[in-house]
């Protein structure tokens, strides 16, 4: 028999950990901001994989680019060099205003590259007595699911059962610029945070909690890692959450939508005298920085350099705002929006965001619920006016029972 999604979704439950709760759909294709499950239905996208779809799904120009490095190279390792890396790192640069990338593959490694280099920084630039570091993070933080990042969160079902942990991370609350310059030491040698925390769900921090980060770290010596791998790349408007407030970081952690939604990139872009810490042997990837990621990701680049996609985002986001705040007050608690970027919480009384999500997919939108009552919205930014205005139009009729 011809596989159903009925039978599909069965057999992957049979034989995968449950590290995830998915919705019960199986997708098969997908272009733009739609996708079509295997009993051929189609579903308008309003999550783009966490963002790391900014720009559709098979986006005509980086789909070319993949195809034309898949017939070249594939792979080195950075044993070697190849004719890939040069640009891909001096774009990435040139977008971020920085000296230096180092490439890593998931969001999680460019983290945890992030937290070595600020503290090899630290002891060698600094001067902090050996093992003393000190990074300081936000509370509700997500940054990734390695054992030294779900140490520092502070969410049980993230960290219960996964210590002892990495020590050296102090946390203080989200958004609170005066508990942040008062946890910083002599030992302090970077703040880690997202500008917008994403899957806390889409938490804008107080308008110059950026700013004053930044003033904090530049008149304390420590550096300003801000966690852009959800928030940058144009899903808030601009190319980065951070220049909402004119705000450069030290170090810029970036991934998800760098891969085109095609391979898994990521990167840490800071300036010489940051990564020029590192050195051979003392971090690396096997696929970190490979041909058909920086490829891919140079695209990537190309497209956020034109400026046309922060514009969708910024435009289509008024779009979005407007239909969100109307629902506030039926079925809908508060929204928060940023760009093509929002979290919605739904009233309890209209049911749990798992349930809305379900009432959403039957209705032929696919979003997820983060933290119970939360959706999280981030269409991807090639949507069409239309099409987001119907899928809003679907969340309308859901929360007020329609
Ligand atoms: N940092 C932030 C802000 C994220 O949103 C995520 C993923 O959701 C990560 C890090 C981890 O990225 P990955 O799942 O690619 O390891």
């Amino acid at each position: 028999a011809a596989p159903t999604t009925a039978t599909e979704f069965a057999r992957a439950e049979e034989r995968t950990a449950h590290n995830y709760h998915p919705l019960p759909v199986v997708l098969a294709e997908a272009e733009g901001a739609w996708m079509t499950d295997v009993d051929g239905r189609r579903f308008l996208d309003l999550l783009a994989g966490y963002s790391a779809l900014n720009f559709g799904h098979s986006h005509p120009a980086l789909i070319e680019a993949a195809h034309e490095q898949l017939d070249k190279m594939t792979l080195t390792s950075r044993a070697f060099v190849h004719d890939q890396f040069a640009d891909f790192c001096a774009e990435l640069g040139d977008l971020c205003g920085k000296d230096l990338v180092l490439p890593m593959n998931t969001g999680a490694e460019a983290v945890e590259t992030a937290i070595k280099v600020a503290r090899k920084w630290g002891y060698e630039v600094k001067g902090v007595p050996a093992d003393q570091a000190k990074i300081i993070v936000a509370s509700g933080n997500f940054h990734g699911r390695t054992t030294t990042i779900v140490g520092f969160s502070d969410d049980p079902v993230a960290r219960d059962g996964f210590g002892p942990f990495t020590p050296g991370f102090v946390t203080v609350p989200y958004g609170d610029l005066a508990a942040l310059e008062a946890a910083i030491d002599a030992n302090t040698v970077a703040v880690l945070v997202e500008p917008i925390q994403g899957e806390g769900g889409v938490v804008i921090p107080p308008e110059g909690y950026l700013r004053g980060i930044r003033e904090a770290c530049t008149r304390e010596n420590v550096l300003f890692a801000a966690d852009e791998i959800q928030s940058g790349l144009g899903r808030t408007g601009r190319t980065f959450a951070c220049d909402h407030e004119d705000v450069v970081p030290d170090i810029y952690i970036l991934g998800k939508a760098l891969g085109g939604g095609i391979v898994p990139v990521s990167a840490i872009v800071a300036d010489r005298d940051i990564l020029g810490v590192l050195k051979p042997g003392q971090h690396g990837s096997t696929f970190g920085g490979n041909p058909l990621a920086c490829a891919v990701g140079r695209k990537v680049v190309g497209m956020l350099a034109t400026g046309e996609f922060q514009r969708r985002g910024e435009e289509l986001g008024v779009l979005m705002r407007e239909r969100l705040e109307a629902m506030v007050g039926h079925g809908v608690l508060a929204v928060r929006v940023r760009g093509l970027w929002a979290g919605v919480d739904i009233d309890p009384a209209v049911g749990t965001g798992r349930q809305v999500c379900e009432a959403l997919m039957a209705r032929g939108v696919l979003v997820k619920d983060t933290h119970g009552s939360t959706i999280r919205l981030a269409p991807p930014l090639v949507v069409s006016a239309e099409d987001l205005g119907w899928g809003l139009d679907q969340l309308a009729a859901v929360v007020t029972g329609g």
